[in-house]
């Protein structure tokens, strides 16, 4: 049974489509690229897992289980970590408060831990507000929100925007070493083709909210 696993959906807001015959299966320990240009509906595909989008047909399962109407607020019980585009930080807390809040459910040592090993930039900065962090360690900040719930399988919306080419690749580098490190499964939203070239085992390709492509990275490179 793979972990995450979308089965021909139709996606959108208001009843509006935005994205449709969406199939792919995420298993145990894969990493997934999403590609396509702007508005072909990369982030309306990843949100309807989180019930930020709308499911208007077909099914989401995590473990084999119809996830499709689990709201936003059940997503971390429900084993998915999503990251949001933007950052998802409280700016008036401090980087501590921060992932303590995201982890208020399990044990706050255990939580801060976590979240220092994979990111110890984070650690030199725990008591800076998050207004006062640059952009990679408030993208670092909510990657390690997402991680502390121990999820399964997690949802990465273009965590590399807005950053400079540097930090991009210093980024991309701790999150690869942090999935890894937890044997984490992946969905990862780029605009970056040769990001999601060198990440992912997997890719989706849309085009105006059609898939064109859905498979194994390797045949996407020797097609194209
Ligand atoms: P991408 O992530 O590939 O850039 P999106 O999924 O963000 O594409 O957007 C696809 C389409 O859905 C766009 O036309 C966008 O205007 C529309 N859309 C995105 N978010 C919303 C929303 N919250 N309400 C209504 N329409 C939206
Ligand atoms: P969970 O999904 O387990 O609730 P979150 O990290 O998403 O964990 O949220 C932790 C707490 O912070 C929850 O009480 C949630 O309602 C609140 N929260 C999360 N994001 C926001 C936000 N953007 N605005 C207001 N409250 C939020």
């Amino acid at each position: 049974t793979p972990y995450l696993e979308y089965r021909d959906i139709t996606a959108g807001y208001n009843g509006t489509e935005v994205v449709s015959q969406v199939s792919f299966a995420v298993c145990k320990g894969q990493r997934w690229g999403v590609l396509g240009r702007n508005g072909a509906g990369k982030s309306t595909t990843l949100a309807a897992a989180v019930g930020l989008s709308q499911l208007q047909a077909g099914e989401i399962l995590l473990n084999g289980r119809d996830i499709g109407s689990t709201p936003i607020f059940q997503r971390s019980r429900s084993g998915l970590g999503f990251v949001p585009q933007g950052r998802d930080i409280f700016p008036s807390l401090s980087v501590e408060e921060n992932i303590l809040v995201a982890a208020k459910n399990g044990n706050a040592s255990e939580a801060l831990d976590m979240a220092y090993t994979m990111f110890p930039r984070l650690k030199e900065r725990r008591n800076n507000g998050g207004t006062q962090l640059s952009g990679g360690e408030q993208q670092m900040l909510s990657i390690a929100r997402a991680i502390v719930t121990k999820p399964q399988v997690l949802l990465l919306d273009e965590p590399l925007e807005g950053l400079a080419p540097k930090v991009r690749q210093e980024l991309m580098a701790s999150i690869t070493d942090m999935i890894d490190e937890l044997g984490l499964a992946c969905v990862l939203v780029e605009q970056y083709v040769d990001v999601i070239l060198d990440f992912s085992q997997h890719v989706l390709v849309l085009e105006s909210g059609r898939p064109v492509y859905t498979g194994p990275t390797e045949d996407l490179r020797r097609d194209h």
